[in-house]
């Protein structure tokens, strides 16, 4: 396996972006040696398994008894990464997901969709607050905005920032983190804009 090949991968923050050579190779047997169906020849790293405790696996009709790294292209960036098989013993082993959970994002945009679930929640909570504090209103408005950059949110949500702003101009128009957010909303709009035409 030449080493440079990987210099595309996306980096993990534990491993790298290179496998994890450990020398252990076995083959599906059928017997003794049941390999995720996930890591077909096609994506398998050789010489990278780890070996599985099936007693800490969630019950399976095939249990997976050799982990192994495996090529993965991310469903967001579309760029490759490795599942490594100490995430995968880590997965199926210590958090419990079922071996059908599969890794379909690169950790870059698994650690940034992880942040955009966060920023639903917290603005789903502020929402609810029914006497926000201009810092909440401050706070939404920032959840939102950063909403429809991500596409979560439509942008005809920027009248409800614009609304949101407006409410708190008196109290925080002296704050870099207004000013800030000001701009940035400007800046969404003049691309939103110009998108359009
Ligand atoms: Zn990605």
């Amino acid at each position: 396996m030449n080493e440079c090949s990987y210099d595309s991968y996306v980096e993990h923050p534990r491993y790298g972006r290179k496998p994890r050579i450990t020398g252990l190779n076995p083959v599906n047997d059928y017997r003794r040696v049941f390999l995720h169906w996930h890591s077909g020849d096609d994506c398998r790293i050789p010489n990278t398994a780890v070996e599985a405790d099936l007693s800490r696996q969630s019950p399976a009709a095939v249990p997976v008894t050799h982990y192994f790294d495996v090529k993965r292209a991310c469903r967001d960036c579309g760029r490759p990464f490795i599942f490594y098989a100490l995430e995968q013993k880590h997965w199926y082993e210590e958090l419990g997901f079922c071996l059908e959970a599969d890794c379909v994002r690169c950790p870059q945009c698994r650690k940034k969709q992880q942040g955009i679930a966060r920023m639903r929640e917290r603005y789903e909570e502020l929402f609810h607050v029914a006497d926000r504090s201009p810092e909440q209103e401050l706070e939404m408005a920032e959840c939102c905005l950063a909403l429809m950059q991500e596409s979560v949110f439509h942008p005809r949500q920027i009248e409800r920032v614009r609304m949101l702003l407006n409410r708190v101009a008196d109290t925080h128009r002296q704050d870099s983190r207004f000013a800030n957010l000001v701009a940035r909303l400007e800046k969404f709009v003049r691309t939103k804009d110009g998108g359009s035409r």
